[in-house]
This record gives C-alpha cells, sequence and structure tokens, in this order.
C-alpha cells in the first residue's frame, strides 16, 4: 500500500469528527478519537469504546426508504426559511460545505455544542407533543446519497444540520440529488464550485478539493432555494436517527424530502468533482419509528 493512501486514510478519519457537525474547526482539536473511514463504516463499533453506538444503537442513520412505509403526516416541519445568508464555503473532506458566519462549535466529551445562531433559518415540528424548533447551523453534501429510496441511490444528498436550542445537533433536512434532463439548481447555481460561475469569481478553480478542509471561501448561500426545488418537504419521511458517522450520536431526526433536487448534467460534475466517497453502510430498521 502506497504511503499517500494510508495517510489519506488518517486525513479522513480526522477530518470528518461528525457528519452532521462543525467539521473543520475540530479536525485539529480532535485527537482522542480512533481514524475510521467510510469504506469500512461496517467496522466503525470496533475502532473505540467511544464508537459503540456505531455498533449497538438501535436507531442509527441512514436506513432504506420505500413508499410501501408511506409518507409521513406527523412531524411536518414548518419551515421559516427565507433569503440569502452569508457564511463560508469549504470542503467538509468529502465534498462541499457551508456554514453560517457566527458558527461556533466546541467539541465536548460526548458531543458538539454550539453557538446558536437564533436569526438563522428553522423549523418547528412535534415531537411527543412538544414544539420544538431548531436552527441551521450549515450544509454539506454526501456523495453518494446517503439515503436509498426503492433501492435507488442517487448521485449525492444534501444535509441541511439544525441545532437545538442549547447548541445540539438535533435534526436534519436531507435532500437528495440527482442529475436530470432540462435540470438547473438555482440553489447550486449560487455556490462559488459551479463552474459557471468562473467567470465572475473563478470559484470552480479554486474550491478546495476534498483533501483540503483549510480553505474558506466566503459567499452566500440560499438554502430555501433548495427546499423550494425539493417540493418544501410537503411529502417526506422522516425518523428518529443519529449522527452517520463517528461517534454515531442518537437523538438526531431525519427528514428525508420525497422529491429530487434535480441539476443539470454539468452542476453535477462539479459537485463529483470535488466530492469522494461518504455515504455510511445503511442500517437495520430497528427503533426509527419510520412516519411515526
Ligand atoms: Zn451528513
Amino acid at each position: 500500500m502506497a504511503v499517500s493512501s494510508l495517510k489519506r486514510v488518517a486525513l479522513f478519519g480526522a477530518a470528518a469528527l461528525a457528519c452532521e457537525g462543525p467539521t473543520y474547526q475540530l479536525h485539529k482539536r480532535a485527537t482522542g478519537g480512533a481514524v475510521w473511514s467510510y469504506d469500512e463504516s461496517q467496522d466503525w463499533g470496533k475502532l473505540s469504546e467511544d464508537y459503540e453506538l456505531c455498533q449497538t444503537g438501535m436507531q442509527q442513520a441512514p436506513i432504506p426508504l420505500n413508499l410501501q412505509q408511506g409518507l409521513s403526516t406527523a412531524h411536518i416541519p414548518r419551515l421559516n426559511y427565507s433569503g440569502e445568508i452569508s457564511g463560508q464555503y469549504y470542503n467538509w473532506g468529502y465534498g462541499p460545505a457551508f456554514r453560517l458566519d457566527n458558527e461556533n462549535c466546541l467539541q465536548g466529551s460526548t458531543a458538539v455544542n454550539c453557538t446558536v445562531d437564533f436569526n438563522a433559518p428553522n423549523f418547528t415540528f412535534d415531537e411527543n407533543g412538544i414544539n420544538e424548533t431548531v436552527y441551521l447551523q450549515g450544509w454539506h453534501v454526501h456523495t453518494p446519497a446517503d439515503h436509498s429510496v426503492q433501492q435507488d441511490r442517487s448521485k449525492a444528498e444534501l444535509h441541511l444540520v439544525h441545532l437545538d436550542r442549547n447548541g445540539l445537533e438535533r435534526a436534519v433536512l436531507a435532500i437528495r440529488i440527482d442529475p436530470g434532463i432540462l435540470s438547473y439548481s438555482d440553489f447550486f447555481a449560487q455556490a462559488p464550485f459551479n463552474s459557471s460561475n468562473s467567470d465572475t469569481t473563478g470559484g470552480s478553480q479554486l474550491f478546495p478539493n476534498f483533501n483540503n478542509t483549510d480553505t474558506r471561501m466566503t459567499g452566500m448561500s440560499t438554502p430555501a432555494a433548495a427546499l423550494r426545488e425539493a417540493g418544501d418537504f410537503r411529502e417526506m419521511w422522516t425518523y428518529r436517527g443519529s449522527l452517520t458517522s463517528p461517534p454515531c450520536r442518537e437523538g438526531i431526526r431525519f427528514f428525508i424530502a420525497r422529491n429530487v433536487l434535480f441539476v443539470s448534467n454539468a452542476q453535477m460534475q462539479d459537485i463529483l468533482r470535488i466530492s469522494t466517497f461518504s455515504a455510511r453502510a445503511e442500517q437495520e430498521v430497528w427503533m426509527h419509528e419510520i412516519n411515526v
């Protein structure tokens, strides 16, 4: 095995402490966690006792979805998303990502705690009869998609990560991404890795690849456009899940839009060009309470 590939595995293990969480600030401080890779996600539980939930958890994400499960009429997210937000684009070690300007997170002993921007785009959902509001922290893209539907796996999946009011990762709006004939995504058109932006920003040439998690590019993002392009979650599945990377902490509610967000072929290539494999093996359905 080439030395360079060993280095790459080590880098990746450190580069994404928690996929649903803040990433780049944490990599270098995260000295205690064992090295892991998506290629060996079935074995995460063996790597460290800190990762036991990856092996034993009853609500591990992702899980396979299908229409026989129905679509959810419960926990409907009441979206409060509008306008552009400023922040920083970066590569989370596996593909494109964006964080709000004032995101600030620290790794605690068992979880990541972040400062909450109560002015950030947010949504409210009901759980156990209690209305809970969660606030956008940022987004990142997995390739291929984490969730399959009818055993079909999309080329990518967008995760909009939300915090509870105490700054803990609490909910993910997940949108599958595929290329479509005559499709074009306004949401991705805005990103600096979109090659059609290169004349004005040079972004597609400068955007950091997956082996560069340090570079930041200040810019604007309109996540409301991504939601709109996926049907504003009017049809969706939801379940009780977890972080999809070590330490696999549970207590994360997933919402997966039924609608796929379709991009152009060129936009799909723009995403794939700066991405590398980042889908955890699907987990057995257990106590996930899908759509319940
Ligand atoms: Zn994710």
